[in-house]
């Protein structure tokens, strides 16, 4: 164009009246210009004029809808579009209306109720086109997928594309009868260019972005609405990475709002991958061409990985997914019927009968499971099989439909994605017998495939035999794990007749290291056996079940009655609420349900792993085999109370006691914080005559009377009572919210003031209670001389010392044992909590000898749980794994790294205002730039952090502290996790607003 972007301002604002505010736009071909609130449209020179009418005359038609959709801004003279000369040429101009928000391309992330807002939007576009007409929408296109077989024939390049074997066989798909049953749909206006950069969204704080409306109508046609349906999905499935889910909420909030038939159902995914493969033979055209736009270059990554992943996803599997999603029956009801009804009629496959056959529970939560999930020992499976039949003589069986761990040992640290996607759910049924068990037909048969299964293990042969047993009525059996030489023995296409023997159960090494048996798994797919997915992932349970049913009939058992368990949350929840306190609350926005745990590990029902950043409890690790051996051990010897002399009872109070320094040498025993907190400030009333206590603001000690009289957290919060006047609160030694300047010396003046003022009123202070590292006051780590200053003011007054370690103690802070080490002090009481037992209930207070002779008032003390055999038999077990395993120095390596970590990101996201912590003791203050907490944009965090599976807490006084402390065991591969998604994370859009 000759004119400059002025000489445009200048022809432009003789037509409209521009706002001042004027920018030039990118635009492929065209010049797009805007004044803020209105887009000016120059077009290329040889425009045709009916595409532009085209979109007039569109936009005017949807004017009378409510969708979101730009508005035509006609000139001042009334005219919808100028002809403006530019040297010999002329150009068409005309103006829409601005649409508000953001491109879909930049709001991360896809939430689900966006999905949704993008297909009824575009079923009201739809309903709102059915009428429209326009003589240019029936022009040709190479974006039309009727077109694609010619994009094909055409494309002179294609065989040099990367992926032209996957191109191929989409093109391939589009088969005569697809391309019939899409002619025959019928037609209408479709916008058919719905891709992320013609969506705007309403970027929201703190929430999901929601959907603004819908730009460029420049590409319509008249064509099958699912055509649109499928464009439209294809771009969604490339903006997230569970494209399957995604393409399944889209479609499925299409159909609420336009029912979708048969037809239209079965053509969106082969429609959805054309329209990925056209586009890939664009761009990859235009590149050998010479044009490497780095527009289209970027968005054929994503392409080319996408049809990478997916392109061979099983179609019978996708189209049940879709299925489910519209509400409509699943395909091959009368096979699924004749299975039911008539699979008992088929001939045993073994020489036995399995009724009686024992089953295993390999669930996550079953008996049968080994211990290690994360590498487990197949040993253990053996010896369970065993243990079910000893003489080999009933076989056993394993369960369909069961939620299993031992499939995939790297399925965490290499990002949340492969997390998500990790398969667990076992859709066969596993016949356990020796190995060289011959197996029978139990149809009429024709060998659909044969091979043998050697990806990463030998896994042996695997055979997939095909049957026809009545009208109608097609399905596939497939036997896994067979002797290699049972597979090569046959031919595809090959006949067995019902009750032949064509197989032999593969030895231990054709069964990946299991114990020998087969994998009996029944198909309504004709995909051969190595594309048959033995196990599934959670997300798409469902649809995989309908192309793989129960197998249990056809071998003369009950359908249902080998299938796994299921632990449904939501049953879960009901019955939890039924019987439970209303305050009995639950973490996250939506409750997680654990079954299982390992080291770092928490699993919910159907194996999704959640790495566990937040739980101090399990403290050397979620179920450490030594704890469970340790406690089993003292079960079956006895468990018993302190009124007996136990040598357990003595070993543990003395491997206690030396971790103390030397004044602090009596221990009692007791089996929570709280009732650990309670004695501790008995002890101190018997020692100072007063109950005057001191303690720190938005602290926490426990969840009895006393306790909470003592804890601002709870009195000063939503139901509490107030400040009792024996309570007197000093703030927390916090140099963020007072000053890096302020030192310990400043922060425990305000105890030396109370002092002083008890001392006027002629009282003392009994004790003065302290976390030493303060956790629910926000993750807090002191000036290192606070304590020293706190301990002199309240000493020199005749007053006692409480140093609450339930949180800091063992070894969490890395470098220090115990919290008051850092602080240079030696308590007078120490209490003791959480970690000590692992999770077995166990508590302690420490003190002087002194203290403990004054509280020897004549009164016995007595507790029964404290000090229990067991209780002391876990607590010894810990210390030792701590030693055994430096835990502690563990924690000071991997929490300094997390540290470091932390601070690096809060480089690039200012609203990690301050990074701080010791060990794995860590805390993330959530601020704006003038320390204003954001107690919301935590919310968000830690919930997003969730729904990545990733777990953290918050906490701190104005709720507004990330929460960091996980069991020692946690591994620099962990921290790295949980930094790569805290910064994915950060990066949504709800949280924009505070970059
Ligand atoms: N003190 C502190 C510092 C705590 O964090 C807790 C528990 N959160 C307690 C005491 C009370 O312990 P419990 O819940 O075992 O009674």
């Amino acid at each position: 164009m000759n004119q400059t972007d002025t000489d445009w301002r200048t022809l432009l604002g003789k037509h409209w009246s521009l706002a001042s505010d004027w920018r030039t736009l990118a635009g492929e071909f065209d010049l797009n210009f805007s004044d803020g609130e209105v887009i000016y449209k120059v077009m290329r020179a040889d425009c045709p004029r009916d595409i532009v009418d085209l979109q007039i005359a569109c936009l005017t038609h949807l004017a009378k809808y409510d969708i979101a959709v730009p508005r035509l801004i006609p000139t001042l003279a009334g005219e919808p579009l100028i002809e403006v000369a530019d040297g010999s040429s002329t150009h068409l101009c005309w103006a829409i209306s601005r649409l508000p928000g953001t491109v879909l391309a930049d709001t991360q992330p896809l939430a689900q109720t966006l999905i949704e807002e993008i297909a009824t939007a575009l079923a009201a576009l739809h309903t709102a086109l059915a009428d429209f007409d326009h003589p240019a929408l029936a022009r040709t296109m190479r974006w039309d997928s009727r077109e694609a077989l010619n994009v094909r024939d055409d494309a002179t390049a294609l065989s040099s594309h990367p992926l032209a074997e996957t191109l191929h066989a989409i093109f391939a798909n589009l088969t005569a009868p697809a391309l019939e049953s899409l002619q025959a749909l019928p037609t209408q206006a479709i916008h058919n260019d719905l891709n992320e950069h013609n969506l705007f969204c309403h970027v929201l704080p703190n929430t999901a972005p929601q959907l603004a409306g819908i730009i460029d109508f420049g590409d319509m046609i008249a064509a099958p609405r699912v055509m649109d349906i499928a464009n439209a999905a294809a771009y969604l499935m490339l903006q997230t990475d569970q494209p399957i889910t995604t393409l399944n909420h889209f479609v499925a909030a299409y159909a609420v709002a336009c029912p979708l038939n048969e037809a239209e159902v079965s053509l969106v995914w082969p429609l959805a991958l054309t329209r990925m493969a056209v586009s890939a033979v664009h761009a990859h055209e235009s590149a050998a061409g010479g044009d490497d736009d780095p527009y289209l270059q970027t968005s054929q990554a994503a392409v080319s990985r996408f049809l990478a992943d997916y392109a061979a996803t099983n179609t019978d599997f996708v189209e049940a997914g879709l299925r489910q999603a519209t509400g409509l029956a699943p395909r091959h009801q009368t096979t699924r019927d004749w299975i039911v009804t008539h699979g008992h009629t088929a001939a045993p496959l073994f020489d036995r009968s399995l009724v009686d056959a024992p089953q295993l529970d390999l669930h996550i939560a079953g008996v049968d499971m080994p211990d290690n999930p994360i590498a487990p020992d197949l040993a253990q499976v053996a010896q369970r099989v065993a243990a079910l039949d000893p003489d080999s003589t009933r076989g056993v069986l394993g369960r369909y439909r069961e939620a299993r761990l031992i499939y995939g040992a790297d399925f965490f640290l290499a990002g949340d994605h492969q997390a998500s996607t990790r398969r667990t759910f076992h859709i066969a049924i596993d016949v356990f017998l020796p190995a060289g068990t011959p197996v029978r037909a139990p149809l009429d048969s024709v060998v659909h495939s044969a091979e043998v299964c050697d990806r990463e293990f030998d896994y042996g042969g695997l055979i997939v035999l095909k049957h026809t047993p009545a009208d109608g009525v097609t399905f596939y059996t497939l036997y896994g794990h067979l002797q290699h030489n049972s597979a090569a023995t046959l031919e595809v296409g090959q006949s067995i007749k019902r009750g032949e023997v064509f197989a032999h159960l593969g030895a231990e090494h054709e069964n990946g290291g299991w114990p020998p048996h087969i994998h009996f798994q029944v198909g309504l797919t004709d995909a051969p056996g190595s594309d048959w997915p033995g196990v599934v992932e959670p997300e798409h349970l469902e649809a995989w079940l309908d192309v793989f049913p129960d197998p249990a009939p056809l071998l003369s058992l009950q359908p249902g009655s080998v299938s796994g368990r299921e632990i449904a949350p939501a049953d879960t929840e009901q019955r939890r609420h039924r019987h439970s306190p209303p305050n009995l609350r639950t973490s996250y926005d939506t409750p997680l349900q654990v079954v299982r745990g390992w080291r770092n590990l928490l699993f919910d029902e159907c194996g999704r792993t959640y790495l566990d950043a937040y739980n101090n409890v399990p403290h050397v690790g979620h179920s450490h085999p030594r704890i469970r051996r340790a406690v089993d051990q003292q079960l079956r010897l006895l468990n018993t109370n302190t009124r007996y002399l136990q040598p357990i009872h003595a070993a543990y109070s003395e491997a206690l006691v030396a971790r103390m320094p030397e004044s602090l040498s009596v221990c009692f025993l007791l089996s929570s914080g709280s009732e650990a907190n309670e004695l501790a400030l008995r002890l101190a009333r018997h020692a100072t005559g007063s109950k005057e206590t001191i303690a720190l603001r938005a602290g926490y000690h426990g969840h009895t009377v006393t306790t909470i009289d003592i804890s601002d957290y709870k009195f000063s919060g939503p139901g509490g009572d107030g400040q009792a006047e024996w309570v007197h609160i000093v703030d927390n030694p916090d140099t963020f919210r007072a000053g890096e300047d302020k030192d310990g010396a400043a922060f425990a003046a305000q105890i030396g003031d109370i002092v002083h003022t008890l001392e006027e009123s002629g009282r003392k202070p009994g004790c003065f209670i302290a976390e030493t590292f303060p956790s629910v006051g926000g993750q807090i780590v002191p000036p290192s001389d606070y304590l020293q200053h706190a301990y002199r003011h309240v000493r020199e007054a005749g007053g006692v010392c409480i140093a609450d370690e339930v949180q800091t103690g063992l070894g969490r802070l890395g470098e220090y044992f115990w919290g008051f080490e850092h602080q240079g002090v030696v308590p007078d009481i120490v209490v003791l909590g959480k970690p000590m037992g692992n999770g077995y209930p166990l508590a302690a207070v420490i003190t002087t000898p002194d203290i403990a002779e004054r509280f020897d008032s004549g009164m016995e003390f007595f507790a029964t749980f404290g000090g229990a055999s067991v209780a002391c038999a876990a607590g010894l077990e810990v210390l030792r794994i701590i030693d055994d395993e430096r835990l502690a120095d563990n924690a000071a390596a991997v929490g300094g790294y997390l540290l470091n970590g932390l601070r690096s990101l809060s480089q690039r996201w200012p609203l990690l205002a301050d990074v701080r912590g010791m060990g794995l003791f860590i805390g993330v203050e959530i601020a704006d730039a003038s320390r204003r907490p954001l107690p919301e944009e935590t919310n968000y965090i830690v919930n997003r952090l969730r729904d990545h599976r990733v777990l953290i807490g918050s906490d701190g006084p104005d709720h507004n502290v990330l929460k960091i402390r996980p069991p020692l065991t946690f591994s620099r591969e962990d921290a790295d996790h949980l930094l790569t998604i805290l910064d994915r994370v950060l990066a949504e859009a709800a949280l924009a607003h505070c970059c």
